[in-house]
């Protein structure tokens, strides 16, 4: 597990200038932000800083310029919503290294915030140019990350920075390093796993590293066809990747070995048409879906023994809806297993963490979000961290 430095190990900093790598790649509307969730998550980190005294430099990546100063891709167009969200005047600065930054850096009194420009419009971020990561550290004395959702990325400002200044997690980080890491590197036994979500295909590194972990695979979602075409079932018209059978029987048998238990649906909420409350719905045995229908959801037995599952279970990791849940009544799995780890979790008997974006979309949808011990909303590198790799941003903070 990474070992690494957090704000608690540092000392005196007024006056100091730190350099925060953040998350602002914020969803916009015609020009405005429509979720601010990433900026309250980095606040305690920028804003204890700033009242500890530093100089607070925040670097952040905003779309995909690639390597051009895309005027609308400009961080000036945050601005507002950072000030709004951490209660400050924030400065704002179209440079990220070089005497503008110097010049701001002067103005800047202890305990003072600005925002750099987005460092995609300098190809070498991407690059994790050398050059552009000691001109960045230049400016600064030290470097925290509190970017989880970028760290498996190899840039500049996500991991460059962490090799030439001293550097720290930021709380945010921080608070996913350690949820993660009781979910996964140092669990409670038993552990369950809960994977769903459309394909097979785009989680198979995720699957092989899983069984290798936990107690109990629970499978769900579109990849549960494949699982189950895969054992000769006859699953209609349901979406199923039939050209990984060869794949998925290799994970059963290394599941087999590592003595983790393959949960599959038994039941299964089947319709002839994709829509809501269709007229079509039935609920049946895996064997017994017509050639004209498709799985959509896992079924309400199956839901009840899954549920006594997750009672005999200390941990549970999970991505990926058990159904089609944008659609009525295809949620019902998703929402009352949400239902049934939230209340563990409650209760204290449960670790609970989920991840994914329509995971956590599901996860509100069902309203218990806030139950859940961890929530991660990093998308990509929850993804690689549940593939069982070591993220190069977090690497680089190991003391
Ligand atoms: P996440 O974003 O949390 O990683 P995914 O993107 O892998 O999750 O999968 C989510 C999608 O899977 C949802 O849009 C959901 O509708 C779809 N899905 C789940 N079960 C089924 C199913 N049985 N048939 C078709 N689509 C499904
Ligand atoms: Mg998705």
């Amino acid at each position: 597990m990474t070992k690494f430095r957090t704000l608690d190990d540092l000392s005196d900093v007024t006056g100091k200038v730190a350099l925060v790598r953040v998350d602002l790649n914020l969803p916009m509307q015609d020009g405005t932000v429509t979720d601010d969730t990433r900026v309250r998550a980095s606040a305690p980190t920028i804003l204890e800083l700033a009242d500890k005294g530093a100089k607070v430099l925040l670097l952040a990546h905003f779309g995909r310029p690639k390597g051009d100063r895309v005027s609308t891709q400009s961080l000036s167009m945050v601005i507002d919503t950072v000030q709004a969200v951490l209660g400050r005047e924030v400065m704002f600065c179209p440079e990220i290294a070089g005497p503008v930054v110097k010049q701001t850096v002067g103005i800047l009194r202890a305990g003072d915030i600005a925002v750099l420009e987005n460092t995609r419009f300098w190809k070498g971020e991407e690059a994790n140019d050398p050059e552009l990561v000691k001109a960045i550290a230049a400016n600064a004395d030290f470097f925290v990350n509190d970017a989880f959702s970028a760290a498996h990325r190899a840039h500049a400002t996500t991991e460059g920075l962490a090799h030439v200044l001293p550097a720290y997690a930021g709380r945010s980080m921080q608070a996913e390093l350690e949820a993660l890491g009781k979910a996964l590197d140092a669990p409670e036994k038993p552990v369950a796993a809960l994977v769903g979500g459309a394909k097979v295909s785009s989680k198979l590194e995720v699957l092989k590293h899983l069984v290798s972990k936990v107690d109990h695979l629970i499978i769900g979602g579109g990849m549960a066809n494949t699982f189950l075409a895969a054992n000769d079932v006859d699953v209609g018209k349901s979406l199923c990747e039939h050209e990984l059978k060869a794949t998925v029987l290799e994970i059963l048998e290394a599941a087999e070995k590592a003595g983790c238990t393959v949960h599959l649906p038994y039941d299964v909420v089947v319709s002839k048409e994709f829509a809501a409350n269709p007229a079509s719905l039935r609920i049946c045995n895996v064997h017994e879906v017509a050639a004209d229908e498709m799985i959509l959801d896992v079924g309400p037995q199956a839901v009840e023994s899954l549920g006594d599952v997750l009672k005999t279970c200390k941990t549970l990791v999970w991505n990926g809806p058990m159904g089609a849940f944008e659609t009525e009544p295809f949620d019902k799995a998703t929402v009352a297993l949400a239902r049934m780890a939230a209340a563990l979790t409650r209760e204290g008997s449960l670790v609970s963490v989920a991840g994914g974006g329509d995971t956590v979309a599901a996860l509100n949808h069902a309203g218990v979000a806030a139950d859940f011990s961890y929530i991660s909303t990093a998308g990509g590198a929850f993804l690689e961290w549940m593939e069982g790799k070591e993220l190069p941003g977090v690497r680089a903070l190991n003391v």
